[in-house]
């Protein structure tokens, strides 16, 4: 017995032109650049979860491009163009995002960001303000304005360096406000978005694909939106994708708390930002990472400790002022840049987002939607 009642297992019968799997950012945004290139398909977006499980709704909402500590590590292993359009791409997915929702609904502010440094990462400090005017030089194209300055840092933090960096078009937003509005705006363009249906396998049968689930559904392109859960399904493709384990804890209200804008720490493996009086921090996955390439959501007490560390280290506060743990799946692999390809003309991906995918994931789902032919 399946369980599933006549009108269910009827769904679906009928053919979809476009099906989409994966439900987050960028699958949404596929959807609906599908819809805007082919107004009458019918449009399908399946998800294993019941709202995502994925990152798009469990990231810590920066709108970031990348600290110049990052920039300057991923200049180790990309080249200039490379890392120079990959801002570029970050910068205008947020602004692609802006366009379609109003600020107001996913509360995005701008309020700008802080590389910060701890008191004894003076030599990186020093590297990187020394290296300020280049990155300003290589972005140049990207933001019209020298992006990067040195500004005092009066936060109230301790063991931190007084100066910090600061990048004043970052921003931050509530990603679960976002989510939603993507999918209300999907929902009125006939998008139909189909919940707990995880996709198995995938097969091309001629001109259609088939796709195994719950319910088997046919379509004639099939976009795959899975980011940081993709290895399995695109297992047989030998894929550069790892999922990485992201994780973050939030505090109790803190009184008179007055961290503004978006913070970042050590090559952007650390972050952190104020939401409503308390402060959330993440990352710490560069203290296991063998532990963190995994898609199973879990906390790892190793990283959970660092992050307790951390936060006595950067503002005297113990364990005890901690009210909530979380962890989340992004996609990596050994190249930063994402990818956008097809496995043939029926079926296509675009995943690997890192931890910057809020910023990617609009242009992303625009580009994926492009290797759509119908
Ligand atoms: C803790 C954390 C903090 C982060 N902070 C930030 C940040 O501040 N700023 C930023 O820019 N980025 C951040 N990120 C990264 C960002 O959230 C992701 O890069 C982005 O959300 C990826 O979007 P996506 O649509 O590609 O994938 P996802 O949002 O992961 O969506 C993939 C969807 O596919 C579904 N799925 C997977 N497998 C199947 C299957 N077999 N069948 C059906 N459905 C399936 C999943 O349920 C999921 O909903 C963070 C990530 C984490 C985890």
């Amino acid at each position: 017995m399946s369980g599933l009642s006549y009108w269910e297992r009827t769904y679906g019968d009928h053919f979809f032109d476009i099906l989409i799997v994966g439900a987050g950012i960028v699958g949404l945004n596929a959807a609906l650049s599908c819809r805007e290139r082919y107004p009458d398909a019918r449009i399908g977006v399946l998800d294993k979860g019941m709202l995502s499980v994925g990152a798009s709704s469990k990231n810590a909402g920066f709108a970031c491009f990348g600290s110049p500590s990052e920039l300057l590590d991923d200049l180790k292993n990309h080249t200039e163009a490379e890392v120079t359009a990959l801002v570029a791409k970050r910068y205008q997915g947020i602004q692609a995002l802006r366009a379609k929702l109003q600020d107001e609904q996913i509360d995005f502010e701008l309020n700008g960001s802080y590389e910060v440094f701890q008191t004894n990462q003076k030599s990186e400090f020093k590297a990187c303000a020394s290296q300020l005017d280049y990155l300003n030089r290589l972005l140049y194209p990207v933001f019209e304005q020298d992006i990067f300055e040195l500004r005092p840092l009066d936060f109230g933090m301790q063991s931190v360096l007084n100066e910090g960096i600061f990048h004043r078009l970052e921003g931050q937003l509530n990603p679960v406000k976002m989510m939603l509005g993507l999918k209300q705006l999907a929902q009125a363009q006939q998008i139909e978005i189909v919940s707990n249906y995880e996709v198995k396998a995938f097969e091309l049968q001629g001109e259609q694909v088939e796709v195994k689930g719950p319910k088997t559904l046919k379509c004639s392109q099939l976009l795959i939106a899975t980011n940081g859960f993709s290895s399995s399904l695109l297992a047989e493709h030998s894929v550069d994708i790892l999922p990485a384990r992201a994780q973050v804890l939030i505090t109790k209200p803190i009184k008179g708390l007055s961290l503004k804008g978006t913070f970042h720490l050590d090559k952007g493996y650390y972050y952190f930002r104020n939401i409503d009086g308390r402060i959330l921090l993440g990352g710490g996955r560069n203290c296991d990472f063998q532990a963190e390439t995994t898609d199973r959501l879990e906390l790892n007490s190793k990283i959970q400790n660092r992050l307790d560390e951390l936060l006595a280290e950067l503002f005297g506060l113990s364990e005890e002022d901690v009210e909530y743990r979380w962890a989340g799946i992004m996609g990596t692999g050994h190249q930063k840049t994402p990818i956008v390809t097809s496995l043939n003309k029926n079926i296509h991906y675009g995943i690997r987002l890192g931890g910057m995918g809020v910023a990617l994931g609009t242009e992303l789902g625009a580009d994926l939607a492009q290797c759509v032919s119908l």
